[in-house]
């Protein structure tokens, strides 16, 4: 990934003609850019200069999802599919490769993504069981982290996942109950049932919270409502807020306008601020608005 930047792309855009937001956005390039041999250059640099001696990787193990939310990216998730077992084999072969290349490798970081990761706990398994073991014998330090709907997420798989090295999870929770199921299109009780594996989480949890104009109003009471948890209160989770961006010139651009967009950013920014001001100087310390406090899975859009 380019940016770590969070944004609704409208369906009709032209993709062989980008707006300039789209590009200053790192959402799309020219034509003339060959994209994955700069994605390649560009993630090099980055964690070659920022971190040299880490390997940081992003492992899709589906595309498959329970959720069809509003904004993700992925669109047909009936459609989606489970990474097979050869590229399982394949990815396990690339981190050796990677391990073995390094002579001055100390850590070994893996984030799972998907689609819903926990849609294909085998493929995790797999992987995170190798990657502890060769760490191990090669005396390297090992961190993983997931972004995950929690759905799945009950105190069992929270166990066996930090039994696997996995000591993080990214959780996306942007409204009550109407608001979840509506924008996530999952029944009503979804939202509880996420808050209770949230509760229970055996792990860490960032507890993500993306903003609209539609959420906007209430996401100040999911900030209260999440600050009495008493995992967010013992320090377990922390909450980290993302706006969500139209990239283009369009007010009426992705979902009739519901996204805060470019053009409008440096007064929504004020608004989102205003809202969240009591909370940002008082107990909420932590929340970030343009930044995420999250030092892994930046790239998270559950
Ligand atoms: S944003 Fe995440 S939870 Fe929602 S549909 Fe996409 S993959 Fe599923």
């Amino acid at each position: 990934m380019l940016s770590s930047k969070f944004a609704v792309i409208p369906k009709d855009i032209d993709l062989d003609n980008p707006s300039e937001e789209l590009i200053k956005g790192c959402f799309a390039a020219p034509i003339e850019i060959d994209e994955p041999s700069k994605l390649v250059e560009y993630q090099k640099h980055k964690f070659d200069d920022e971190y040299p001696d880490t390997i940081w990787l992003l492992v899709t193990v589906t595309m498959r999802c329970n959720y069809k939310c509003e904004y993700c990216f992925q669109g047909k998730h009936d459609n989606g599919i489970n990474m097979s077992g050869d590229v399982v084999q394949q990815t396990i072969a690339y981190i050796k490769n990677e391990v073995d290349r390094n002579p001055n490798l100390k850590k070994l970081c893996i984030t799972y993504f998907g689609g819903e990761p926990l849609m294909n706990m085998q493929a995790v398994r797999q992987i995170s069981s190798f990657a502890l073991e060769y760490t191990k014998e090669k005396g390297l330090e090992y961190g993983a982290a997931i972004d995950t709907n929690a759905f799945f997420m009950t105190r069992e798989i929270s166990e066996e996942i930090k039994t696997l090295g996995i000591n993080q999870a990214q959780i996306a929770v942007d409204g009550f109950e109407n608001f979840y199921s509506s924008t996530r299109k999952v029944p009503k009780t979804a939202f509880q049932r996420v808050i209770q594996n949230i509760e229970h989480s055996a792990i860490n949890v960032i507890i993500r919270i993306n903003v609209t104009k539609k959420n906007v109003e209430e996401v100040k009471e999911l900030l209260k409502y999440l600050y009495n948890l008493p995992i967010v209160k013992e320090k377990r989770a922390v909450v980290s807020i993302k706006r969500v961006m139209v990239y283009s010139n369009d007010p009426c651009a992705g979902d009739g306008g519901c996204r805060l967009t470019y053009l409008e950013q440096g007064r929504t920014c004020k608004l989102i601020e205003g809202h969240f001001k009591q909370y940002l100087t008082g107990y909420l310390k932590y929340v970030g608005l343009s930044q995420s406090i999250a030092d892994t899975s930046n790239t998270g859009h559950h």
